[in-house]
């Protein structure tokens, strides 16, 4: 099946690790050129050589940006169409979790992960959105939790925080559906990526092999499928969701979490 990305351009947020940098290697793969962005410039410039090194430095732009700050969203997008001239693809993908629960997060806690999940989605949709326009037929694809229809006590405000940013893009498909733009969330269970490579690296597996880890969680967590998925297995669901492929979705939620939600 052709996706239709020849020569598209696809912008990830948070797209120097993990979901987001397997979605830009996709992405060019399929013909498209990529803007990503994200906060550690060392993590940005090695995805950079990475992605330049096999696809072409001029298929590329990578620039240093926190989303939750709108000021250097909107340098990122001036960037990208000072480059590219267009945008046709946005992943609104940057992000992480944050552990605790119920009696145990501050105030604060609460405040700044709300803020991530929604302004992570917000700034970069604000800013971007002329040029989706102009490029209509476009589309906008949400990275989310499977959290957001099964919390669990232990990510309280993540749960929380994710349920709202799926109803903000249900709102969002609604409203810039007159305009050409599709909008589409994908709720990842767990996938191996950067944060838990990080976290295994932290120590959290308890000494145990990332492997071992590994099939432990899929083990407690009771998923169906049997282990945890592939940044790659995320990556190519949402790739589809943005492409000119998924025409006549809009609105919609795809579970990427080996059978573990438990909703039908
Ligand atoms: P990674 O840590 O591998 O990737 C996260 C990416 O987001 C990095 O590029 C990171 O770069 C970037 N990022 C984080 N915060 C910001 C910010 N404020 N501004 C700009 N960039 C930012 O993790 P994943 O690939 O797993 O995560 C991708 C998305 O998937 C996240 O939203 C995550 O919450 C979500 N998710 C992942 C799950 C999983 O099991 N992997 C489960 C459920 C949801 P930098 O830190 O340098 O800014």
């Amino acid at each position: 099946m052709d996706l239709g990305l020849s020569d598209k351009v696809a912008v990830v947020t948070g797209g120097s690790s993990g979901i987001g940098l397997a979605c830009a290697r996709m992405f060019l793969e399929e013909g498209a050129r990529v803007a990503i962005c994200g906060r550690s410039a060392e993590r940005l410039s090695g995805a950079e050589r990475q992605l330049a090194g096999t696809h072409g430095a001029d298929r590329v732009l990578a620039v240093a940006c926190d989303v939750l700050d709108p000021g250097r969203v909107a340098q990122f997008r001036d960037r990208v169409a000072d480059r590219f001239g267009r945008a046709d693809m946005l992943i609104a993908n940057a992000g992480q979790a944050r552990r605790g629960g119920i009696a145990d997060l501050a105030d604060d806690e609460w405040r700044a992960e709300l803020e991530l999940k929604f302004f992570s989605v917000l700034h970069p949709v604000r800013a971007f959105l002329k040029l989706l326009e102009d490029a209509a037929p476009s589309a906008i694809v949400c990275t989310n939790a499977l959290l957001a229809r099964r919390p669990e006590p232990w990510l309280a405000a993540t749960a929380a925080a994710r349920a709202g940013a799926l109803n903000l893009a249900k709102t969002m498909s609604r409203d810039f559906a007159p305009r050409g733009i599709r909008v589409n969330s994908i709720l990842i269970g767990l996938v191996d990526s950067g944060q838990w490579n990080r976290r295994h690296e932290e120590g959290e597996g308890g000494g145990k092999s990332k492997e071992a880890w590994f099939a432990e969680l899929a083990r407690d967590r009771g998923i169906p499928l049997g282990r945890i998925g592939e940044a790659d297995e995320a990556a190519r669901v949402m790739v589809f969701l943005a492409s000119p492929a998924a025409s006549y979705l809009t609105g919609e939620t795809v579970e990427v979490a080996g059978g573990q939600g438990h909703h039908v």
